[in-house]
């Protein structure tokens, strides 16, 4: 299964890709992880991304896409994956679409998670994320006991660019680079709409219903 999930920052991919990774056992592919990643390594590419996270701004696409095509590159990804916040311009479909060809590999679905502008929002102020890769929400999700991590224990922070002058960046950013993939996809067939605005596991529902 190679799957795509789009949809604003805050729809939910993160949360439902989790769930898709369980039940396809396929690798979980998100550009934001890895650039997180590289920025708690301090290493060269970290550097580079970090200023432009900070700012609730896209990296620039020649880093992204380099990044993507050496992972996509790597053998688990034959049988399948969830991308997860990639592609996120038009350049970067356009990239896709050559990694794609040049591996032999074909997509079976773009998934948009819609969710309202008031719920990412309220998503991403209350989201609290643990370094073990779980995600939380002081409402919607909370863990068992007062900002630890439910899986490892640690103590969950709140992400720097979940502040709210940033989550306004990053709508804005979404609405103007990357909503035209929307049409971009349905253009290629492949797009599913997904009601997004429910509860985690009707939501995952939808999407199961989508795939079938
Ligand atoms: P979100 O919760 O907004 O979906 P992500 O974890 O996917 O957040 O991304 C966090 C940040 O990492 C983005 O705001 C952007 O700065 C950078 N980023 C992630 N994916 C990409 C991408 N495909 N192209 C450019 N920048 C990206
Ligand atoms: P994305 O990866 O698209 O940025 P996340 O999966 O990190 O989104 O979800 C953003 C926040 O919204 C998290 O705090 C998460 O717990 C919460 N969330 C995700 N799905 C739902 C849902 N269906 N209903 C309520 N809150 C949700
Ligand atoms: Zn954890």
């Amino acid at each position: 299964m190679h799957i795509i999930l789009v949809g604003p920052p805050g729809a939910g991919k993160g949360t439902q890709a989790a769930k898709l990774v369980e039940e396809f056992e396929v690798p979980h592919i998100a550009t934001g992880d890895i650039f997180r990643s590289a920025i708690k390594n301090k290493t060269p590419l970290g550097k580079k991304a970090k200023q432009f996270i900070d700012q609730g701004k896209l990296v620039p696409d020649e880093v992204t896409i380099g990044i993507v095509r050496e992972r996509l590159a790597e053998d688990d990804c034959q049988k399948g994956f969830i991308l997860d916040g990639f592609p996120r311009t038009i350049a970067q479909a356009d990239a896709l679409q050559d990694i794609l060809a040049d591996l032999d590999i074909e997509l079976d679905a773009v998934l948009n998670i819609k969710v309202s502008e008031e719920e990412v929002v309220r998503r991403l102020s209350g989201r609290r994320v643990c370094e073990c890769g779980a995600s939380y929400h002081i409402e919607f999700n909370p863990p068992e006991e007062d900002n630890a991590c439910d899986g490892c224990g640690a103590e969950l922070y709140q992400r720097e660019d979940d502040q709210p002058e940033t989550i306004k960046e990053r709508v804005a950013v979404y609405k103007e680079q990357t909503s035209p993939l929307i049409s971009y996809y349905q253009d290629l067939n492949l797009l599913k709409e997904i009601e997004g605005e429910a509860g985690f596991e009707e939501v995952f529902n939808n999407i199961k219903q989508a795939l079938c």
